[in-house]
């Protein structure tokens, strides 16, 4: 089967003329012209740009605190006084491995820790926050988390699912408080789950897979004063996945003990090809270092091999590259909630992270949506996602991704566990046209399905 066939199969309809991905791009086409050619009919383009022009102060925000945080990195390396040589790499043991401490130095400053881990041998996010958690806990501990449900990858390194290895087979046990109703903290609920055993508390700042709202650094900040006045010694994790750079605060400028995320996402700055950090007091930084490699070894080995120029490269384009993902968010809240879904966070509300759910309702949506966007990737636009049985997670997913690092969700991706109440989370987008290309194309996914009412209903559109 060729491309247009696969496309029109996909849309369900003929080719129409003026949409043949044959037809380059010529300097004379209006831009309504190329959207044309990537799929993206009149009505969706028009609408699209009517709402993006309804946030241009919101657009103006973003801006304002991407050049904040962009400072705040070029500061860090400047203080840490960054040199041609450490954007080399060291192989074997990597012992004195200048580039490797000195990025460590530069996170540790961003994040505003005493100390970090950075190192490409941290798997993915899972990994990091595994890390974390198994260093710095020990048999008979109790771990909380106070914010709900953690992400899903969690259950089975706590244990919530029963896993090889789980924190629970070492005699670590877990409790949870959630949210109230409102997204509100249970204070009530968590000053009784703190007792003699509670050693670490877990707070995600992101919603994850859920619904609940994102918390703001500001709310971080109040849950983990509260935590530190009941028990002063307990450790307080904040998973910042997803957050990184989205303001100008980060968990450690409110307390976090120990700030933990994945290089590919918003820090790696879509350049790191793998990845993950640990950023926080020294003594929760070298626990996890000897976990890492080993005890007695700890940070001094581990070589970088020739990965660090993306490292600092993806983190000096970070906050700009959130800031684009960001935009996206916003823009695809309006977009969609304009049509009548529900999208969390809604257009309005201010943003925590770079994560924005849409609820369509149905399996179908959910797929269209993801369709939609793999059709306008730069790489792998011409395969179509399929929900399948992701490890980790327990439902079905369907996941968007036309990645030049496979699986970073820098880049503008999408994915949606098959189960009620069926709603996409998607995030990224390296830069803010490729975003809103991407935006559009899954909406006209979902027109053509037939999943629209009102002024973009199929009827009408054609
Ligand atoms: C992505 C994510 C993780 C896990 O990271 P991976 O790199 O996918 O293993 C954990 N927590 C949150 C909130 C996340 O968004």
């Amino acid at each position: 089967m060729n491309m247009e066939d696969e496309m029109s199969m996909e849309k369900g309809m003929s080719m129409e003329k003026g949409m043949s991905m044959e037809k380059g791009m010529s300097m004379e086409d209006s831009l309504e012209e190329v959207y044309a050619r990537m799929g993206i009919r009149k009505e969706v383009y028009e609408y699209g740009s009517r709402v993006w022009e309804s946030l241009q102060e919101r657009f103006a925000k973003i801006d304002q605190v991407a050049e904040y945080n962009q400072l705040k990195v070029i500061r860090a390396m400047q203080e840490c006084r960054v040199s041609e040589a450490c954007l080399l790499g060291t192989t074997g043991y990597g012992y004195g491995d200048l580039g490797r401490d000195s990025l460590e130095a530069v996170y540790a400053k961003v994040f505003r820790t005493e100390d970090a881990l950075v190192r490409p041998q941290i798997i993915c996010g899972t990994h990091a926050l595994a890390l974390a958690l198994m260093s710095n806990l020990r048999p008979g501990d109790e771990l909380l988390s106070p914010v709900g449900k953690p992400y899903d990858t969690l259950e089975e390194v706590i244990g919530i699912r029963p896993s090889k290895g789980s924190l629970a087979e070492y005699g670590i046990t877990y409790r949870q408080v959630d949210l109230l109703p409102d997204g509100s903290f249970d204070y009530e609920g968590i000053r009784n789950a703190i007792g003699p055993r509670t050693r670490l508390a877990t707070i995600q700042r992101s919603k994850g897979y859920q619904t609940r709202p994102t918390l703001s650094v500001e709310r971080i900040g109040q849950l983990i004063a509260f935590i530190k006045k009941i028990k002063p010694d307990v450790i307080c994790m904040v998973d910042n996945c997803y957050g990184e750079f989205v303001e100008t605060k980060e968990p450690g400028d409110v307390g976090a003990d120990m700030v933990v995320g994945s290089l590919i996402k918003n820090p790696g700055g879509g350049l790191a090809p793998i990845g993950g950090y640990i950023a926080g007091k020294r003594e929760c930084v070298e626990n996890a270092a000897y976990r890492l490699t080993s005890p007695g070894l700890g940070k001094e080995v581990g070589a970088s091999l020739g990965i660090l120029k993306d490292f600092y490269q993806g983190l000096f384009l970070a906050p700009t590259v959130t800031a684009s993902a960001l935009k996206g968010a916003v823009f695809a809240a309006n977009l969609f909630g304009g049509l009548g879904f529900q999208v969390v966070p809604d257009g309005r509300e201010s943003r925590h992270d770079i994560i924005q759910a849409v609820t369509f309702g149905t399996a179908e949506g959910v797929v269209a949506f993801c369709q939609g966007i793999q059709a306008a990737a730069p790489v792998d636009s011409h395969v179509l996602p399929e929900a399948w049985d992701m490890p980790g997670y327990d439902a079905k997913v369907i996941m968007a991704a036309g990645a030049f690092v496979s699986g970073s969700s820098i880049e503008l991706s999408a994915d949606g566990p098959i189960r009620p109440p069926y709603a996409v989370y998607f995030q990224g987008g390296l830069t803010w046209p490729h975003a809103k290309a991407g935006i559009l194309r899954a909406l006209q996914s979902i027109v053509d399905k037939g999943l629209t009412e009102g002024v973009l209903c199929r009827k009408n559109s054609k």
